[in-house]
């Protein structure tokens, strides 16, 4: 079967193999140069010419939950969705999803797919415990003795993921409000002052034009995250209030009483603001510091107009800190700079040229699965801290690089 990415407008290849068995996965990564395709949502495949493309559809999807610790151990890869609607029914879910479900759990793990909040860093964060087919052999973190980071976020170049452990929580609700009358220029000079705003929050920029499309912050109903967060953002010595004059005459303001599936699914994120006008399915995505995310979109505001012109929405999210191997916050809060493309495909290799050097001046850190345009490996080793780590790992599990290659 012919597969394409999202928006259907580039073929990523034809699957040849569905095994039905782990073994057959085990056959195939140990003696074939292949690739594993979940969701095919991702904008960017490390090493794309490999012919060999599996997929894991066929194998069955286990799910099991540990009522007392809240954790699930989730065998086969089901989508986000098929994930989050069996957590819902149980009373339980993750803590943050990104803004489509229709990824597969693998594919968003190994590419630190994330939602927006500092409180929570990508869907990585919450793995406990992850097992993995490699060309050498089976390879759990519990069973030899590694944090679970190591085997995250190498986009499906040195093993298959078989299995995962996540931590979940208790089933809560979500209030989305979306703020409109926000001063552009405001946001532009200090981008992070909005962080702390809720539990999840979502800047819409639209840098063409200088204005801003909204300001999407979500609040949990109930339970502790969302206090917290009002308390921090006093520490900041700022109030939503502040930000929003009036607060409550906030327009397209709404309460959801349906708990997760109204609030994560019937209403996923960038519905309110981001979504992608047809054809618009590129996006670059990069992490920054605080002060270098300021200077970035500086930078982005003041580029040719006939870059600006490729840029349909600018996204300002937010994450905490993680170790993962190639995430995108290692060990830091980031302020995640996302656009939204228009698809001038002729411009498109210049204008990536050019985000790649704004980026590199800025000590960005690129989003793997996303599209840019990094190949020298230097850079990689300045983006990465643990690059060389992964690149031993890749020797040892992948000797005869029967996966994807990176860099
Ligand atoms: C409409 C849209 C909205 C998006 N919104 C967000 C967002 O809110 N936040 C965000 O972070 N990202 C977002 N993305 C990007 C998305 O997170 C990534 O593309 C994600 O990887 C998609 O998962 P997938 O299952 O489609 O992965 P795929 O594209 O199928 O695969 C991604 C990578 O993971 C590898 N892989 C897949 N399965 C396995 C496996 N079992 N074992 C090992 N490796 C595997 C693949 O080889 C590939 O390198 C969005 C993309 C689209 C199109």
């Amino acid at each position: 079967m012919t597969i394409f990415n999202w928006g259907r407008n580039f073929e990523l290849g034809h699957v040849s193999h569905y095994p039905e068995e782990w073994a057959q996965v085990q056959q195939l990564v140990s003696n074939q140069t292949c690739r594993v395709i979940g969701g095919a949502h991702s904008f960017w495949y490390p090493d794309c010419s490999i012919p060999t493309n599996i997929s894991l559809a066929e194998l069955p999807i286990h799910m099991e939950v540990d009522s007392l610790t809240m954790k699930i151990r989730v065998e086969g890869n089901p989508t986000l969705g098929t994930l989050a609607i069996w957590a819902d029914q149980q009373g339980l879910a993750l803590p943050y999803l990104p803004s489509s479900l229709n990824f597969s759990l693998a594919g968003a793990l190994q590419t630190w797919t994330h939602g927006s909040g500092i409180q929570a860093a990508s869907l990585g964060a919450q793995v406990t415990d992850i097992e993995m087919i490699t060309p050498t052999g089976p390879l759990s973190s519990s069973g030899n003795g590694i944090s679970p980071d190591v085997l995250l976020g190498t986009v499906g170049t040195i093993g298959v993921v078989k299995s995962v452990e996540l931590q979940l929580e208790k089933q809560f609700l979500v209030k989305q409000t979306m703020y409109r009358e926000i001063d552009f220029n405001d946001v532009i000079a200090r981008p992070e002052l909005f962080r702390n705003l809720g539990y999840s929050v979502s800047v819409f920029l639209d840098v063409r034009n200088g204005r801003t499309k909204g300001v999407l912050v979500k609040d949990k109903e109930t339970g502790h995250l969302s206090t917290s967060a009002h308390d921090s953002s006093q520490a900041d010595g700022i109030s939503r209030e502040g930000f929003f004059p009036g607060g409550s005459s906030a327009s397209n303001h709404s309460t959801f009483s349906d708990g997760l599936q109204l609030s994560h699914l019937s209403l996923p994120h960038f519905v309110h603001g981001c979504l992608p006008e047809p054809g618009s399915e590129l996006q670059v995505e990069t992490f920054f510091s605080v002060p270098s995310a300021r200077i970035f979109l500086q930078a982005l505001c003041s580029i040719d107009s006939r870059f600006l012109e490729i840029i349909s929405t600018v996204e300002i999210r937010y994450s905490g800190g993680d170790n993962i191997l190639l995430g995108g916050s290692q060990g830091d809060s980031v302020v995640c700079i996302h656009l939204a493309l228009r698809p001038r495909y002729q411009d498109l290799p210049e204008f990536l040229s050019l985000l790649t050097s704004m980026t590199i001046a800025n000590q960005g850190r690129p989003h793997l699965g996303k599209l840019f345009g990094y190949s020298d490996i230097s850079d990689w080793l300045r983006f990465f801290p643990r690059f060389s780590e992964y690149l031993e790992l890749k020797k040892e599990l992948d000797p005869k690089e029967r996966l994807p290659r990176l860099g």
